[in-house]
């Protein structure tokens, strides 16, 4: 972990000194277009990465087990685009659910710096949704949650200084028990590593789809997670992620390789059946609004 920020507060620092997000097939004029040889024609729903700095963060990691690529592989194919089916679900919370953000208030969160020390939230509140604050660390729930149903929508707000690409534009990310990203990015048109798109689970898979919606557009999340099980400091069940991005299926049932902070590959250390979530604080701004939660038990009970 901490080598990532490193790196990625170094990338932050260094001057990009390549015209960014010049590639916009909106912008060639018609006449320009007429002019161009034929090509071999693109697959439109996967946007290539237009710049080197698009692909910088964290490190080529090792191997991945049971798959042909390596952590973070440069390689990776980007997850196809899709547009999703509109309106994008939004669902209040049920009877039995914890509302964890109302629109209202930090109530049931507080701030976790780098030495793990919970102090009062930092984050902005306004206009029903709360947003990132620069440098004020991750947000972190009061209450702990293990095996759990999460709903959450986010959105990366237009007007993000256009140098900032990659990994550096509208990072944060959903952290299940302080420890299993669900990554959030701005992924509309801002290639990255496959395993480090919105959606992914950072360092493992890509999203099956790429439904992000653009800029400015508020994006969902229904998350079905199932925490690990250790018996004393061995795992007998590793955890599983369901995600829905948009109303599409996203990941069906993955087991994890463990947590996705540890480099070269995510490996897993005993904890507590319940640890708080965490929203990471990265590189912003990312917004959310209507987080709510429930506790999931098993039939008959
Ligand atoms: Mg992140």
């Amino acid at each position: 972990m901490s080598s990532r920020r490193n790196f990625l507060a170094l990338m932050s620092a260094a001057p990009l000194t390549t015209p960014l997000f010049g590639w916009n097939g909106f912008a060639r004029t018609a006449a320009a277009a007429s002019q161009e040889a034929p090509r071999t024609a693109p697959n439109p729903s996967v946007i290539p990465p237009q710049n080197p700095n698009q692909m910088a963060g964290s490190p080529v990691g090792d191997p991945l087990p049971g798959q042909k690529w390596r952590v973070h592989d440069r390689s990776r194919p980007q997850a196809r685009k899709v547009t999703p089916g509109l309106p994008i679900p939004v669902t209040g919370p049920s009877s039995d659910a914890s509302v964890l953000f109302d629109g209202k208030d930090l109530s049931q969160w507080g701030t976790i710096g780098r030495d793990g020390k919970v102090t009062e939230p930092k984050w902005k509140v306004e206009n029903g949704y709360l947003e990132m604050a620069p440098r004020t660390g991750s947000l972190i729930t009061k209450q702990p949650f293990g095996d759990c149903q999460l709903h959450l929508e986010w959105m990366t707000p237009t007007g993000t200084d256009p140098s900032r690409v990659g990994q550096m534009r509208g990072n944060s990310g959903v952290i299940l028990m302080k420890r299993y990203e669900i990554q959030i990015l701005s992924s509309f048109n801002n290639p990255t590593y496959a395993d480090g798109a919105a959606g992914a689970l950072y360092g493992l898979y890509p999203p099956l789809v790429n439904p992000c919606r653009p800029e400015g557009n508020w994006n969902s999340y229904d998350i079905v997670f199932k925490a690990p099980h250790f018996k004393g400091e061995a795992l007998v069940q590793p955890a599983y992620v369901t995600l829905f991005f948009n109303g599409l299926l996203a990941h069906d049932h993955v087991a994890l390789l463990g947590s996705t902070a540890v480099e070269p590959i995510a490996k897993y250390q005993p904890h507590p059946a319940e640890e708080p979530l965490m929203l990471q604080g990265h590189a912003g701004p990312v917004r959310y609004r209507n987080i709510w939660i429930r506790r999931l038990k098993g039939y008959d009970s």
